[in-house]
């Protein structure tokens, strides 16, 4: 008998077994001529979508398509960290339910996702900055989200290797959101598509979408590279390449897509135990569970379809990395990445249908995606299935821009590269 459910009886059974009875994560499906639901994109929001649709909603007929393998694109290229710190309506009740979702998610699809609710510390350098984040901190708590003011001696007791007394950015106190940490990134991705094949979706790996037929103004499916898929609805889940699948039914996105890189360090002793951001320039850094220390910082800044970054931001994002903690001037690099964003005009996502019958669009997730994959994908799953946007996903619609109803979290204005 072949393992399905993974536990601690499972696991001494393969123990004594010598590990031959466990079971593919998911099968290795074959097209079906159609679906009620076909999403494509098989990132972590295409795969929880699907994995809601089938759970919560009872569509069982769903295909998750996807042109490379499951995990190659943002949801394993990311620095892991979640956190629902925000300041505006429209976001906050939306990554709060995201944050809930986190909270009991490996239960849920019964995979261990290494979910690690260790805080995140957003750092302050002067007066005006403090006094933004005691609104951000009052704004999240008036939502029930936590949120902590700690002042310069707090946040020494805590980090004390940061540089305090001869930085050119003094460090006055931090924000810090217990309840936000660090997800094994890729481990979402095998989860959702995982616990989505046990309720009958077909997760299709090298299957690209190469089209969207049309009927009437209406799409009826999705023509692929292993042929044409029928469909009820389509569901558009490709971060950054949305504004190439979205042309192929005639739709210009308010959307660009830009550059982002992840760095890795070889593994050391853990001295990092929360997730820290500078707050005087664009540098963000954890320590992984293997040692390793996790930092990224602004994106590259030209537009690109191409998964590779460039030099200057390595010496830009290591000389934040400098500013903040001097000792890691003598760390070692082991490896860097780079990932596709699509970068909307306020910095927030779309989660709404488009206007073209049946087909929806999820999308806009500038560099803050990861952390909304379990609430994009229950909204998106919602969505599609009762044709009306989930209450906390209301916000979150593509006319917004028509309409002048942006959610500028950062203030910065229509200027994608900047949020
Ligand atoms: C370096 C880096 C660091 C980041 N750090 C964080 C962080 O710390 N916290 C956070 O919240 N967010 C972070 N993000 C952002 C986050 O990773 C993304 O916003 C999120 O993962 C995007 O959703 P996704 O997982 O569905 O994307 P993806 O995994 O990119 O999924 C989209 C999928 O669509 C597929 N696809 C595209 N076109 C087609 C087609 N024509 N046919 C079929 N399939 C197609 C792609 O192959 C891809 O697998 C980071 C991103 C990067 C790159």
């Amino acid at each position: 008998m072949k393992n399905d459910r993974y536990s601690i009886f499972s696991l001494l059974r393969e123990t004594l077994r010598g590990q031959t009875g466990w079971k593919p994560a998911w099968r290795d499906a074959t097209p079906q001529p159609s679906y009620d639901v076909v999403i494509v994109g098989g990132g972590g929001h295409g795969l929880a979508t699907a994995y809601y649709l089938a759970r919560r909603y009872g569509v069982r007929r769903v295909a998750v398509v996807e042109k490379g393998w499951i995990g190659n694109g943002n949801i394993g290229r990311n620095t892991t960290i979640i956190r629902s710190n925000y300041l505006l309506p429209g976001n906050v009740p939306f990554y709060e339910c995201s944050m809930k979702l986190w909270e009991g998610l490996e239960q849920d699809i019964n995979y261990n996702a290494m979910v690690s609710q260790r805080g995140v510390l957003n750092l302050f350098h002067n007066d005006a900055q403090r006094n933004a984040y005691i609104r951000r901190g009052n704004a999240m708590r008036l939502h029930g989200v936590d949120a902590q003011l700690l002042d310069v001696d707090a946040v020494r007791r805590r980090l004390p290797f940061l540089n305090y007394d001869a930085a050119r950015f003094p460090i006055r106190g931090g924000l810090l959101q217990k309840r936000g940490g660090t997800v094994r990134h890729d481990a979402v991705a095998w989860g959702y598509a995982r616990a989505a094949d046990r309720l009958g979706v077909d997760i299709i790996q090298n299957c690209e979408a190469t089209g969207l037929r049309m009927r009437e103004g209406r799409v009826v499916g999705v023509e692929t590279t292993r042929g044409f898929i029928g469909a009820g609805r389509v569901g558009l889940s490709c971060a950054g390449n949305s504004s190439r699948v979205a042309a192929m039914a005639g739709l210009r996105l308010p959307i660009e897509s830009h550059v982002l890189q992840a760095f890795v360090s070889e593994g050391l002793k853990p001295f990092i135990d929360c997730v820290v951001t500078f707050g005087a320039g664009h540098f963000y850094i954890s320590q992984s569970d293997k040692g390793g220390l996790v930092f990224g910082g602004d994106i590259d800044g030209y537009n690109s379809y191409a998964q590779r970054g460039n030099m200057p931001v390595i010496e830009d994002v290591c000389e934040g990395g400098m500013a903040l903690m001097p000792r890691i001037g003598r760390v070692r690099l082991l490896r860097h990445w780079a990932g596709l964003m699509d970068m909307t005009m306020d910095g927030s996502p779309i989660i709404d249908r488009t206007p073209v019958g049946n087909l929806y669009l999820n999308a806009g997730w500038c560099y803050g995606g990861f952390k909304a994959t379990p609430a994009s994908g229950l909204c998106f799953a919602h969505l599609i299935a009762r044709d009306e946007p989930h209450p906390v996903a209301a916000a979150y619609r593509l006319d917004r821009f028509g309409r002048g109803a942006v959610i500028d979290e950062k203030g910065m204005g229509a200027q994608p590269n900047l949020h």
